[in-house]
């Protein structure tokens, strides 16, 4: 049995377009101002990815769906975790579980903790948190300009 551990890292700046909704965890935040980005800008969908992609040694989430190609504007993240996941299972890979932190001063994560993990847990057939801390106000990020999320992700798999 051999098993790998990835991490994950996303950073998005907080956008002036009013038409830009904030999706984190594939769950939409009402009224809360959205991120910058070529797709949905998903930050933690983003850094989960990243990590799964690491763990299973597949490069990054830019190598397969690279912001430069316009089939990937606006991109539904959830979409990219499927596929990322498909691509994991594909190499023989179970995810045993992955762990989120979000760092931000706003918005609140809390009211939506439960429903981000139960969706990203469906999603990839796993167990996945969610957590969350401020910045304590340092920084580009404790300014409120924009987001940021780690992950780490564990994969076993069953052939020795
Ligand atoms: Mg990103």
């Amino acid at each position: 049995m051999t098993y790998r551990i990835g991490h994950g890292f996303d950073i998005h700046r907080f956008s002036d377009d009013p038409s830009r909704k904030l999706m984190l965890g594939g769950v939409l935040f009402e009224g809360q101002r959205g991120l910058e980005g070529h797709s949905d800008a998903d930050a933690v969908i983003h850094a989960l990815c990243d990590a799964l992609l690491g763990a299973a040694g597949l490069g990054d989430l830019g190598q397969h769906f690279p912001d430069s190609d316009p089939a990937f504007a606006d991109a539904d993240s959830l979409q990219l975790l499927a596929d990322v996941v498909s691509l994991v299972h594909s190499n023989d890979w179970v995810i045993v579980n992955a762990d989120v932190t979000v760092l931000a001063e706003t918005p609140k994560l809390a009211p939506h903790r439960k429903a981000m993990e139960t969706r990203l847990s469906e999603l990839t057939s796993a167990p996945i948190s969610i957590k969350a801390t401020t910045m304590e106000r340092l920084g580009p990020i404790g300014e409120g300009l924009g987001l940021a999320a780690e992950a780490v992700a564990l994969l076993q798999n069953g052939q020795l």
